[in-house]
């Protein structure tokens, strides 16, 4: 019988290493040696449950790059590109349940009974460990030849949360003023998006001098402390947009006060996305007629599909030697030391930090 070490979340704020069993995949399904399992800023919510009660317990980890050890009786992979062992694979970790009213009747997400996690015993996708399970119908798509791991890890769910986003308000078009509030992966994401797409200004806001460095490294074109003050922040922003503000405003910021500044920012006529404050529970006034005044559309997003974890794959594939992504990945921890890795990521101290397994 084969074992694996894994990340297990025993309870809140308790971690441990477990050596679990790893199953043969079942049909339909695949089994992967994890070569970096992402650390995301939600896995620290998670364990501190501020993202809410979990089925404890659980092995932590939604982000992945993997060898396939096993199939289960597939030849390709869920988008139909022929796959054998040794390839390399990600997947989109949220298995939908195809039987609620947004899964069935309006095919969107997210679905009213998702999962993303399986008790730590049984056959499990959780990526802090050696092995992923991945069962049937969890999407996984195998990498284009030549793509580096690292820079298909770099951006994490943080890149798929962003095109998803972006298909919720529309794409960013040429010639666009965008302002991104955040930094971190989510915010990284949306810089290299606008930038691809031809925005004209990408102007980000952070507290962190080195994110923001990060973030001109991906293509802003300029950028904003949040050691200023709002007044100064909106001063330096509408500089440079000129009197129409900014034609779209990304919230990437995970921090309740980033709403009313958002609502403040957008210009007329203009697109607010919010996708940060998933972890942010909270009430914040804003002035409702700036929303009339300015025709404003504000939208929510959260939960990519697998299309987007596929699309956010190949980009980062088609990217990976024009746009610095490989070097997000400031952090390597091993399994054991996952509570080190959460420790580093909510202290902000990495741009990316991942598990490697062979560590
Ligand atoms: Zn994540
Ligand atoms: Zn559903």
């Amino acid at each position: 019988m084969t074992t694996g070490r894994a990340t297990v979340l025993v309870e809140t704020n308790k971690l441990e290493t477990w050596n679990v069993e790893i199953a043969d995949p079942e049909y339909g399904g695949a089994l992967v040696r994890v070569v970096l399992g992402g650390v995301c800023g939600s896995d620290v919510h998670i364990k501190t449950g501020e993202a809410g009660i979990m089925p404890f317990p659980i092995i932590l980890g939604h982000e992945g790059v993997g060898r396939i050890e096993k199939l289960g009786g597939l030849d390709t992979d869920y988008a139909g590109i022929p796959v054998k062992v040794g390839d390399l694979v990600c997947w989109s970790p949220i298995a939908a349940c195809h039987r609620c009213h947004s899964c069935t009747v309006l095919e969107e997400t997210p679905c009213e009974n998702s999962q993303y996690f399986e008790h730590a015993e049984k056959p499990n996708w959780g990526s802090y460990a050696d092995y992923a399970w991945l069962p049937r119908g969890l999407a996984f798509f195998k990498l284009p030849d030549g793509a580096d791991p690292l820079a298909v890890a770099a951006l994490g769910c943080a890149l798929p949360t962003v095109l998803r986003g972006f298909e919720r308000c529309g794409p960013v078009r040429m010639g666009e003023t965008v302002v991104v509030q955040g930094a971190g992966p989510v915010g990284l994401s949306a810089v290299v998006l606008a930038a691809q797409a031809g925005a004209r200004e990408v102007i980000v806001i952070d507290g962190v001098d080195r994110r923001l460095e990060v973030a001109k490294s991906l293509g802003a074109t300029a950028t904003v402390s949040l050691r200023d003050s709002l007044k100064e922040r909106r001063r330096q922003i509408y500089e440079l947009t000129g009197p129409a503000g900014p034609s779209l405003v990304v919230e990437a910021a995970g921090f309740l006060p980033a709403f009313p500044e958002g609502v403040d920012l957008a210009g007329i006529h203009s697109r607010y996305v919010v996708m940060g404050l998933w972890g942010a529970i909270g009430t914040q006034p804003i002035s409702p007629r700036d929303l009339v005044t300015k025709n404003l559309t504000i939208v929510g997003a959260s939960f990519p599909k697998p299309k987007h974890y596929h699309g956010a794959m190949q980009l980062a594939a088609q990217l990976q030697d024009k746009v610095p992504l490989a070097s997000l990945i400031s952090h390597r921890f091993a399994i054991e030391d996952a509570h080190l890795a959460l420790d580093a990521v909510h202290k902000g101290e990495v741009i990316k930090a991942v598990i490697d397994p062979e560590l």
